[in-house]
């Protein structure tokens, strides 16, 4: 792929990091935007130490003003961006009696309306330039809930549902829009989550037909592919990245 511009969001840590390096290592030149501006950074000058070229930006994708700002950057300084991945994402467990509306807010922030603020302040550049690829990263606990996880499951639920619609709104401009659900992938996120114990982490490899815990770089090759050329025609699609496993 010849120098198309990424935008990353969450892609300091984790998964995110994962796909950024694997993007930038594809020739495609990358935007970190993290809540953690620091961190952001850091990453991206690893990258460009490495010989890619990549910058980090602050931006909690909860806050439209400040995607904004950074879109503008990234168009004065990369290039317009002609590939989003939304992957920043939160979680918070607890029993749903227990769940606060400022918790529920907070999460549906973050996870599906940064998701809608990204897409909304990136497409345009997409359709200018006739050619886009948008990778939602949502999870496979939307395929049949997880107790205690109301407010993320129904935020990745609604990722999945603008995905299908974004796809069908802009197929005729060149532009792709799949989501990605990865099930159980060793993240900063996934060993908080052991450490409180919301899941345990022998259960889930049981649990998963190829018997082992989700790696970053698995969820970085199949988004890889999604932002190719060569995936022109896979829009809509809900691309499993989970070991065998559906939940
Ligand atoms: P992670 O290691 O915690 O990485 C998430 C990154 O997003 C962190 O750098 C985090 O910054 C950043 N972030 C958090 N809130 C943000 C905001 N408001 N604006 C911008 N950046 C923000 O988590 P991960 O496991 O890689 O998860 C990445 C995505 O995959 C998430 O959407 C998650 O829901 C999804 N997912 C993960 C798994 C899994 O098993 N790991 C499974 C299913 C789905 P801070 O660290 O500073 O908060």
């Amino acid at each position: 792929m010849t120098s198309r511009t990424a935008i990353v969001t969450g892609g300091a840590s984790g998964i995110g990091l994962a796909i950024s390096r694997r993007l930038v290592g594809d020739g495609t030149v990358v935007a970190i935007f993290d809540v953690d501006g620091g961190a952001a950074r850091d990453a991206a000058t690893e990258i460009c130490t490495d010989g890619g070229k990549a910058i980090g930006l602050a931006v909690d994708v909860a806050d439209r003003t400040a995607i904004d700002a950074a879109v503008t950057e990234v168009r004065s300084t990369l290039g317009p961006p002609a590939i989003l991945v939304n992957n920043a994402g939160i979680t918070v467990a607890g029993p749903f009696l227990e769940l606060t509306a400022e918790t529920w807010n907070r999460v549906l922030a973050v996870n599906l309306t940064g998701t809608f603020d990204c897409c909304q302040a990136v497409l345009p550049d997409m359709v200018e330039q006739n050619w886009g690829r948008i990778v939602n990263i949502s999870s496979s606990s939307m395929h049949s809930g997880v107790p205690g996880m109301a407010a993320y499951v129904t935020s990745k639920a609604g990722m999945v549902g603008l995905t299908k619609v974004l796809a069908l709104e802009f197929g005729r401009r060149g532009i792709t829009v799949n989501t990605i659900p990865p099930g159980f992938i060793e993240t900063p996120m996934m060993r908080d989550s052991l450490s409180k114990g919301v899941f345990d982490m022998d259960l889930q490899v049981a649990k998963t037909p190829v018997g082992r815990v989700g790696r970053p770089e698995d969820i970085a090759a199949t988004c890889s592919f999604l932002v190719s050329e060569e995936a022109a025609y896979i829009t809509g699609q809900i691309i499993g990245v989970n070991g065998g496993r559906n939940t």
